[in-house]
Formats: C-alpha cells, structure tokens, sequence
C-alpha cells in the first residue's frame, strides 16, 4: 500500500538526515522531491503543489529552531507528518449513529468498485463492535448482485434483506424502504444499504441513488472508491458529490498497487473524509481510516498502533492466559501449542502485511525481504501439523522415519519439510526452556509482541533451520542450543 510514495519518502528523508544543519535550499530541494513523488503516486497536481507550499511556509520560520537541536532533520520531519496527516483528515471520523431508531448507511459508487464486498466488511466491522446490523439488497442491477450479497451475509453472520431477485427485477427505492422498515421492527440497529453502480457515472444512476437517499434518509451516505483508479477516483467522487452527495469515503483495493494518490487527494478536492479503508478481499481486511496511522506508514514510521490492535483481535484471551500459566508452571511447549498460535496468527492476516505496519519498513531493501516472506508457509506448517496423531504433538521425541514419512504423505509435503519443522520446533523449544530458566531472550529469537516465538511460521524464503552444532559466540544462544 502506497509502497512506492513512502519509499521516495524514505530517500528524500535519508538525504536530508545527511545534512548537518538545514538551510533554506535544502527545504527547497525535499520539497520539490515530495511533490513529484507525490505526482507520481498520482496525486492531483494542486494538492502536490498546496502540500509543497504549506511545508515551506511552516518550515522555514522554523528553521533557526530546528538547527539549534540535537536533530533538525526530524524538526522538519514532524512538520512534513503534522502536514500529511492534515491533508489525510486529521482525525479519525467514525459513523454518526441516528438519534433514534436504526442508522441507515447507503453505499454508493461505481460497479466493481468493491460495494458488495464492503457491505459484508462493515456489517461484520459493527457486528464485531457489539451491532446488530442488517444488509439490504438494493442493487437489482447488477447480475448476481443479490445472491452475492446473500453469501457475503451468510460469510460474516449477518441478515440480509433481499426480497427482490434482482437482475433487472424489482424497484430498488422499494426495497431499500422496506428494508429500513424491516430494521425497525426487528430491533436491528443499523442498515446498510448496498445500491446499484454502473460502469461509468451516469444520470440514471445518479437518479436512482438519489431517489432511494430521499426515501430512506441515511445517516451516513458513503462513497465507495477503487484506490487503483488514481486520478479517476477523485474524478469519479467530485461526480457523486454533485449527483448524489456523500458524507464519508471508502477506499478500497488499497492492498493492490495503488499508488495512492485518490487517499490523498480526496480529501482535499471534495472535503469529505476518507471514514474507512479495505486493503484486502477477505471480509476483515477492513478498519476505519487512521489519517495519522496512514501518515505514519507514508512516513516510513510504521503502524504499531494497527498492529496492537489486530494481535489483541485475534488473540484469543483465554489461550493467552493458557500459555502463560503454562509457561509459568514450567509445562514444555508442544506443537498443539504451536498450532493453536499459527492458527491466531492466521487470523492476523498476511505476514508481509503485518511486518510492513512496522517502523523503518519502508526503505527499498526491507521491502524486498518483506516481499520474500512465504504467507504459504504457515498453511503448509498446519498441515504438516494436524497429519500428526495427539501423542506425536505432544512430544516429537517419539517422531522416527516411519512417522515422519506417513506425516509427509498425510499433509502432501516432502519427508525434508516435517524434518526441517521438526527441527526448528525442537530449538524454539529448548529456547522456551532456557528463556524460563531465566536466561531472558536468546540472541536471534524472532519477537512477535504478546506472542512466545513461533518456529516456521512467516519465515523468510532463505532462512535455514539451526544447525545442530553452533559455535555462537553469544553465551545465552550457546546455552539455547545446547539446551
Ligand atoms: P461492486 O460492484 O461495487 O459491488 O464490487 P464487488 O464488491 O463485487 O467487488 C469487485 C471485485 O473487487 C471483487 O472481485 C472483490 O473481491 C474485489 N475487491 C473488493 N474490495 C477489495 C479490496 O479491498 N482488495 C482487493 N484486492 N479486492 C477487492
């Protein structure tokens, strides 16, 4: 997500952090460098050239200030983030909830856009939130949206309103009324209403949009955008907010090779605020819009605060606490442990994205170690896994050629791979016992925050398991090892 603007970023920021003290020429030079970076990532030319400005005028008065501390060159870079956050939102907006009766949010926006999937990620976003929200179909447009609206309901548990079959049957203005009737009376509190789009802007569309807006009302009318249509993104959105008017945007198809521009330039050109992002096709790669977090990550200063909160989301508290009354009483770590940790980390998402919201992330060489990580990996290593019986789990001690080759043929992997995982669980293992004695972290442990180390799972490509013998000079991981 925005990979290439945060890495142009990370190079004008390494050439200002050379320079001693800051003179006036060398703001001229960064800010020239961030605006055509920020052209290239597709940022409308006016918002490029105000962002310049901006940094200039806030910067320069500052520069006597800055050059007195110990680092001007993060002086101007907390200026720069102030900035960009500025022109992202500034703040999170969260949804308006309706004084009374359900809060009814309309979803608007072109076809393929994302609507559909993104009526499934915010039903389960609120469901998720303690909501009770209802879908309703009102796009009878489209072929299958319907039905396709009906699987993602059933995808995340959440009802879907669809009384109409679709396909160029039914009256959309109807449907999205009786659907907020329908909230009504069955207590649910909030509707979103997923509504027609087309292939291009056209009166027709804008007519329908309107018309179901005047008859049901919404609370929040959201504009949902494919951040991949650059340019055309804010062009498309400045003709929804003539046509229909809309309180919030949605970005979608972030995680694909945007460049980024429409997060930025939205804003902006149509002072409506960027309320959530979808970086991903799976119903939870979804979250509200963070314009600090976003600057952050532009700024190459990483995304911890998304990151706590996805470890807290899929860390199943009371496994947590299993692993540490475990640990305390000095149980051995087994694989049915590490199963039970592959399978939360998975619910965390891809493992390039994860380390990716990490601080220093963005420099071009992380990146391409980021890019090598094998997300693959962790499926292969629960299928090795769940081919053993209970007792092998247990102890992999008891692990000799004859099981390891039927675990190979069981889980459709080569006799080299349960040996390898085998491996390098019997090290993580010996280091878990080492770290217990109070040995602390042994040197070369991957970290993972509320998480004990985790032995296959997201390694790099390259990576190679332990050797047997080291002669580590560290005198913890020498211990580790020899266990
Ligand atoms: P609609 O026509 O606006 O209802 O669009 P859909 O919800 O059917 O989405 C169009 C396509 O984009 C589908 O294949 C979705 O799976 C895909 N899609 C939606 N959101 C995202 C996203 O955030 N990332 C990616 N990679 N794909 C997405």
């Amino acid at each position: 997500m925005l990979d290439s603007l945060s890495s142009k970023f990370a190079s004008a920021f390494s050439s200002l952090r050379s320079r001693g003290r800051i003179k006036a020429s060398d703001i001229d030079e960064i800010v020239a460098e961030i605006r055509s970076a920020l052209i290239e990532s597709d940022v409308a030319q006016e918002v490029a050239t105000t962002f310049g400005d901006r940094i200039k005028e806030l910067a320069l008065p500052e520069l006597d200030r800055v050059n007195k501390s110990t680092n001007p060159s993060q002086g101007i870079f907390e200026i720069i983030n102030k900035e960009l956050t500025a022109i992202l939102g500034g703040q999170t907006r969260r949804i308006r909830m309706a004084k009374k009766g359900p809060t009814v949010v309309m979803l608007v926006g072109l076809q393929g856009a994302g609507k559909t999937s993104l009526a499934g990620k915010l039903a389960l976003y609120l469901k998720n939130q303690g909501n009770t929200p209802v879908l309703v179909a009102s796009d009878l447009q489209r072929p299958n949206a319907v039905t396709q609206l009906q699987q993602v309901g059933s995808s995340v548990g959440v009802p879907v309103f669809a009384p109409e079959p679709g396909n160029g049957v039914g009256d959309p203005v109807k449907v999205a009324q009786a659907g907020r009737k329908f909230a009504e009376d069955k207590l649910h509190n909030f509707v979103i209403i997923d509504t027609a789009g087309r292939l291009g802007v056209d009166a027709e569309l804008m007519d329908q949009a309107k018309r179901i807006r005047d008859a049901v009302k919404p609370d929040e009318i959201l504009f949902v955008v494919d951040a991949m249509l650059g340019q055309d993104a804010v062009r498309t959105a400045t003709s929804f907010l003539e046509g229909v008017g809309f309180d919030g945007v949605v970005l979608t198809k972030l995680d694909g090779d945007a460049r980024g521009g429409a997060a930025l330039s939205i804003l902006t050109l149509t002072n409506r605020p960027i309320m959530f992002a979808a970086t991903g096709e799976k119903a939870n790669e979804f979250d509200l819009f963070h314009p600090e977090r976003m600057a952050s990550r532009i700024l190459g200063m990483g995304d911890v605060a998304t990151l706590a909160e996805q470890a807290k989301a899929a860390l199943d508290p009371d496994l947590t606490k299993k692993f540490e009354e475990k640990f305390i009483a000095g149980d051995d770590f087994t694989l049915i442990d590490f199963l039970s940790q592959l399978q939360a980390m998975k619910k965390m998402g891809s493992m390039s994205k994860m380390l990716g919201m990490l601080p220093g992330m963005n420099s071009a060489a992380m990146k391409k170690q980021i890019e090598s990580i094998d997300d693959g990996e962790l499926v292969k290593t629960e299928a090795i896994i769940q081919s053993m019986t209970p007792a092998e789990r247990h102890d992999v001690k008891i692990l000799n050629g004859t099981r390891r080759a039927r675990i190979a043929k069981g889980s459709g992997r080569a006799v080299s791979e349960v040996n390898n995982l085998v491996d390098r669980f019997s090290a993580a293992q010996k280091m878990m016992r080492q770290m217990r004695k109070g040995g602390g972290m042994p040197a070369g442990m991957p970290a993972i925050p509320g998480m004990p180390p985790m032995p296959g799972g997201g390694k790099f490509k390259q990576q190679q398991p332990p050797k047997k013998k080291s002669k580590s000079g560290n005198p913890a991981k020498r211990a580790a090892e020899q266990g």
